[in-house]
Formats: C-alpha cells, sequence, structure tokens
C-alpha cells in the first residue's frame, strides 16, 4: 500500500508538522517540519487543520441507537426508558438492530471515530436472545479496516448458559448491571468467573445513580483486588461517585485506580436521566472526574445512548462528549479530549494513537487552529484515518450573503 503524507497539519502543541503515515504497517512513520519529507507518496495537504488521535467511542449502545422516534420514553428516567426499551425489543429483529447499528457507526466514523465498544443487550423477550448480538457480531467483521468494534454482551440475571452461548459466538467482554441485579455481589462474582473462563475482560454499568449507598464501583474494585483478573476491567457511569463527600470519593477513587479498573464517564445520558427528582438545586450526573484523575485512574468518556428512550439527542460526536467534560465536569480542554481520544484507547486496551513516530496511523484531523477551537467550534469539516489510510472526509459549503 502507497505511503500518505499529511503536508502542514497543526499538532496539538502548537507546531505545523509534515507527517508520513505507512498503511502497511498501520503506523506514523515520520513527523517533520513541513518539506523536509521527501514526496512519491500520495499527499493532502491539511493546512488549517489541527492532526489529532483519532477518538474511540469506549461505551455505546448500538443496538438501541436510532429508536427514539419509535419508542419514546416520556418519563424522561432511567427506569421509564428501561421499560419502554424492554417493550420494543419483543418486535426487534436482527436486520433492524443491523441496519440501525451501521447507521450510528457511520456517523461516529464520519466525525472522528476507529474504535468502538458497544454494548448489547440479550434479547430475552421475542424470539433468539442472541439476535443483536449476531447483528453486531456481523457488523464488526464488515467494519475491519475502517472501524475496531468491541462487543459486551450486558445482562442483568441472565441464565449462565446463555452467557456462555453469548462467548462461544464471539463476544469480546461480559458486561454486567449489578444495581438491577437480585443480588449485586453474587452478580459481580459470577460475571468475572465466567469471563475469566472465556478469557475476556468484563464492562460493568456501575452505579448509574445518584444514590450515595450505591456500592458497585467499590465492590467491584475489592473483588477484583481480592480474586485477581487477568484481564481488563471497566466501569462504566459510577454516577453516585460523583455525589459523595470529596474524601470518599478520593478513597474509593485510589481503590479503583490500585485494582487497574478503567471508568468511563457518559455524560450526556446521565446528565438527561439522572436529578428527575430534583426539580431545584438539580445534580449533575457524572462521575468524580477530578477525584479518578487524581487518583491516576484510566480516564474514558463516551456517547452511551444516541437518540434512543435513554436520551433523545446526541450527535455521535466525541466532540460533543468532550465538550460536555468541560462545561458539565470541569475538565480542562487538554483533559476532555484526552477522554475521548488516548485515555478512551488505553481503557479499550488499545495501543495509543496519534500524530507521533511510531504510533498507530489512526488520526482525525479537523478544522482549527488549537484544541479549544476544535471543542469550541466542533467543526463538521473533518478527516479521519484509520491504520494510516483515509477512511472518512467530511466537507461544508457555508454561504454568508
Ligand atoms: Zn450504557
Amino acid at each position: 500500500m502507497q505511503p500518505l503524507l499529511l503536508r502542514g497539519a497543526r499538532l496539538p502543541e502548537g507546531h505545523v508538522r509534515d507527517v508520513l503515515l505507512d498503511p502497511g504497517g498501520g503506523i506514523v512513520a515520520r513527523v517533520a517540519p513541513p518539506g523536509r519529507l521527501a514526496s512519491g507518496a500520495d499527499e493532502l495537504d491539511l493546512t488549517g487543520y489541527l492532526l489529532l488521535p483519532a477518538g474511540a467511542e469506549p461505551h455505546a449502545h448500538l443496538d438501541k441507537a436510532l429508536t427514539w422516534d419509535r419508542v419514546g420514553a416520556p418519563a424522561g428516567d432511567l427506569l421509564a426508558a428501561v421499560e419502554a426499551w424492554r417493550a420494543y425489543t419483543v418486535q426487534v429483529t436482527e436486520e433492524d438492530v443491523y441496519q440501525r447499528a451501521a447507521r450510528t457507526v457511520d456517523e461516529l466514523c464520519a466525525n472522528g471515530v476507529t474504535a468502538v465498544r458497544t454494548h448489547v443487550d440479550l434479547l430475552t423477550a421475542g424470539g433468539d436472545p442472541l439476535r443483536g448480538l449476531r447483528a453486531l457480531l456481523r457488523l464488526r467483521k464488515r467494519l475491519r479496516g475502517r472501524v475496531r468494534l468491541q462487543i459486551a454482551v450486558l445482562h442483568v440475571d441472565a441464565p449462565e448458559k446463555l452467557l456462555h452461548e453469548a462467548l462461544d459466538l464471539g463476544a469480546d467482554l461480559l458486561g454486567d448491571c449489578p444495581h438491577l441485579s437480585a443480588d449485586p455481589a453474587a452478580s459481580v462474582a459470577r460475571t468475572l468467573r465466567v469471563a475469566a473462563e472465556h478469557h475476556v475482560g468484563v464492562d460493568l454499568h456501575a452505579d448509574e445513580t445518584l444514590d450515595t449507598d450505591a456500592g458497585d464501583l467499590r465492590l467491584l474494585a475489592r473483588t477484583v483486588r481480592e480474586r485477581g483478573f487477568g484481564r481488563g476491567v471497566t466501569a462504566s457511569h459510577c454516577v453516585s461517585l460523583g455525589a459523595v463527600e470529596p474524601d470518599e470519593a478520593a478513597r474509593t477513587a485510589k481503590e479503583v485506580a490500585a485494582a487497574g479498573i478503567g471508568v468511563v464517564a457518559l455524560p450526556l445520558t446521565n446528565l438527561y436521566l439522572q436529578g428527575r427528582g430534583h426539580p431545584s438545586r438539580t445534580p449533575r450526573g457524572l462521575t468524580a472526574l477530578r477525584a479518578l484523575l487524581d487518583a491516576g485512574v484510566r480516564v474514558a468518556a463516551g456517547g452511551d445512548n444516541i437518540r434512543d428512550p435513554f436520551n433523545p439527542v446526541g450527535r455521535a460526536d466525541p466532540l460533543e462528549t468532550a465538550s460536555l467534560l468541560v462545561t458539565a465536569g470541569h475538565l480542562t480542554p487538554d483533559e476532555a479530549l484526552d477522554a475521548v481520544t488516548g485515555g478512551a484507547r488505553a481503557v479499550l486496551g488499545l495501543p495509543a494513537a496519534g500524530p507521533y513516530e511510531g504510533a498507530v496511523a489512526d488520526l482525525l484531523a479537523v478544522r482549527a487552529e488549537s484544541v479549544s477551537e476544535v471543542l469550541g467550534v466542533s467543526c463538521p469539516e473533518r478527516l479521519v484515518f484509520a491504520g494510516g489510510r483515509l477512511v472518512s472526509r467530511t466537507s461544508v459549503v457555508r454561504e454568508l450573503f
């Protein structure tokens, strides 16, 4: 495959550089001041663009995406959304999941995402419970070389036989939702055991509540430290950690760091679904981002639900998520960008990407001069590279009269 030379791109640190991509190895081969690298390669002029690591979406629900207009969920809280979705699943087919998931990944990819971890429900009502998983396995195969898809099987007290079937079929991780389980501690222990048997990681929906007595995250950290677990462990949501006193948040964050657990913040869905019982002084449904970063925890952020009963909006755009981390989570623009790029890749267990020699050549070029402009404007003019190849380009025509 022909190398690709990106000319005149500005790097996040502010320098303008030429960047040579090697699609054969999928890495960034050279980075040099403008004009120093010999031509002969295919070239793209990126003058006026900021070149960043590509985005990674650490927490999607592709099986649910784009169903808001069919399903809705007028009450707007988590349990109402769960009920609305469950009622709808009776009629969900494999093809329906495939089509909506494929469209959503296209949106994510065009916005700069080259790696996605999606959860998928076991659809125990209305036919084959694995039809959602089968659709996503098909999509994972079709996306190869453009978007890397990781599939986590999400369950609440599902029969163990079904978990084994799902993992045998090819799911990448085992999920769980302990706060909806009849016995959270037993559920976490079983999920870790079954995942270990299949040599896959786990990704839990943990503490998706403002209830400060919720303890999924502490339970997970303690169980992992006591019993050990050889694969990646991720805790998503962790909302209640943002509602407890700072000392307690710091203590829990230290335990999470010691257990090697990555945490995924999900501002869109949590800001939408949480806090409905507090019409004034409404709490923010965000995890304790600063305490986690201070403790050295790997932190990622994702878009979660995209236009489904759990969230009627969402642009499938990592820059939207990052912008919310600045506004509602009080991270700096650089920290917020890292949570949807490098931090997210680390939580997904992927090697570092970015415009640096030897890094994976998964890149996002956005028309902007600086990181704060990237997040502030969220310009749709973007080029996306996966493994050193151009996989998406969005151009915009704007006319002011
Ligand atoms: Zn979720």
